[in-house]
């Protein structure tokens, strides 16, 4: 995570929308999937339900317990409600971005919760601030909601299809409006969104294992391109777009989804290892052990050990409680940090030859101390083998990528970016295998390994393309 880590792609959101034909305590079934998602951000959390005729917004900077457990005590009989875990790709960490947004206008009372990036915000913000429009927080999301209370259409639904049919980009999203929940998917279905039902209870989370939890076993994705709206009488289904070229983030599959979640109707589980399989059949290396960089390289060195024939073991032991970020101002502190959240099984890594599994690299310098532990603790030899493309270019789609000087694939191939993180090789999964490795290919998006963006980019997406 990025928050956690400056050597991974920052993750962007988690979104829960609940709707109920009873009356439940609808706070509390909020919480435990939108717990589930907290992997997608952990720098706020928030909810929205409705509490009679009006909507109640709660939300803080701060993990999902620490924010919202206080739920877990109290009852508040409603039908309907969202929630919203964020890492702050646009917008950066303030109080004022925290989501659910929750407003009031000439339509009526909405709140709405955002996974995604809207690449086109710029030329769309300048014209509504050119026509008078004010706006409190610098998150992209405000501008839907700019967007729908000014639009002219007399039927909310109209004003929707209105305002999504403007955007470009990423956004999954799900709105408490009237006593409709509402869930929106973008055309190019960039992020997953799902819906989930059982017993008079339908809910729509970011991903499966988020259904899981609330005992969920009937399911179907969003279509890309579809706004889903659900209310006492059932569910309704729109398309506000005839777009049918898709752009799933094959990211999702490599680093950002939990491995027990289905996206874009796979397991993340069986596709990660069956890229670990792909990286261990193009690799000429002859180890003694496979390990994985906890936990995120887990499942890929599970493929890798399996295809390859070399015994997988847990060679570093992963510290649960080492967690959020702290700047840290020295190189020896950084790599103390590494030390605090990862420490080596010295029999497991004495004398060996190890093939090291981690999902990508961003800018090398943790995979150094990494690198560095297991040098320490006796390793013979060590070849970093990532289940990722060299990451080249930016991302307009709702992952915090660094600038393109920042990112170490730009600057150093496999045999320099082997001596810069200390071990004898590096090998990176090729686009091509990756392609081969997700099926139907030409569904999704790979822009940040290769630049072939999904989706025309705007002036300033251009100056930040170049290097
Ligand atoms: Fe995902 Fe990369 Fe495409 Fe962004 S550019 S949507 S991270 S594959």
């Amino acid at each position: 995570m990025s928050s956690e880590n400056p050597d991974k792609l920052g993750h962007y959101c988690g979104v829960v929308g609940l709707h109920s034909t009873q009356d439940v305590n609808i706070p509390e079934l909020l919480f435990y999937p939108l717990y589930s998602l907290q992997h997608r951000g952990q720098e706020s959390a928030g909810i929205s339900y409705k509490k009679t005729d009006r909507i109640v917004t709660y939300k803080d900077l701060g993990l999902v317990s620490q924010v919202l457990s206080h739920y877990l005590k109290e009852t508040h009989p409603s039908r309907i409600g969202i929630a919203h875990a964020r890492y702050s790709t646009h917008g950066g960490n303030l109080i004022q971005n925290v989501q659910p947004l929750h407003i009031n206008c000439n339509k009526g009372e909405i709140a709405l919760a955002h996974n995604g990036n809207i690449s086109n915000i710029e030329v769309i913000r300048d014209r509504l601030v050119a026509e008078g429009a004010i706006f409190q927080s610098t998150s992209d999301t405000e501008l839907v909601l700019h967007l729908i209370s000014r639009s002219r259409k007399i039927e909310f639904l109209d004003a929707l299809v209105e305002t999504f049919q403007q955007l470009q980009g990423a956004f999954s999203m799900v709105m408490v409006h009237d006593n409709k929940l509402i869930g929106i998917r973008d055309p190019k279905g960039f992020r997953p969104l799902y819906l989930g039902w059982k017993d008079g209870l339908h809910v729509m989370v970011s991903e499966t294992c988020a259904l899981d939890i609330l005992g969920i076993t009937e399911y179907r994705e969003v279509a890309p391109g579809e706004i889903v709206i659900i209310n006492d009488s059932g569910v309704e289904s729109h398309r506000f777009s005839a777009e049918t070229k898709k752009a799933h983030c094959i990211f999702e599959f490599i680093y950002f989804a939990r491995p027990d979640s289905q996206i874009f109707g796979k397991t993340v589980y069986t596709m990660r290892k069956k890229i670990g399989r792909a990286l261990a059949q193009i690799d000429t290396v002859k180890a003694d052990v496979v390990i994985s960089v906890p936990d995120s390289g887990n499942t890929a060195a599970l493929g890798y050990a399996e295809a390859s024939g070399i015994p997988f073991e847990l060679g570093l032991t992963r510290n649960h409680f080492a967690g959020r970020s702290f700047t840290l101002p020295s190189q020896a502190q950084r790599e103390f940090a590494v030390k605090m959240k990862l420490n080596p099984i010295r029999e497991v890594i004495q004398g060996k030859s190890i093939i090291l599994v981690d999902d990508s690299l961003v800018r090398g310098t943790t995979s150094r101390y990494i690198v560095k532990l297991l040098r320490d603790a006796g390793a013979r030899e060590i070849h970093l083998r990532l289940s990722s493309p060299e990451i080249k270019y930016p991302c307009f789609y709702g992952i915090d990528v660094p600038t393109r000087k920042e990112l170490i694939s730009n600057t150093h191939d496999p045999v320099e970016l082997a001596k810069f993180v200390g071990a004898d090789s590096v090998l990176f999964l090729p686009v091509d295998k990756l392609k081969e490795c997700a099926g139907e290919a030409d569904d999704y998006c790979y822009a940040c390994f290769n630049g072939a963006y999904p989706e025309p980019l705007g002036p300033d997406a251009q100056k930040q393309v170049k290097l």
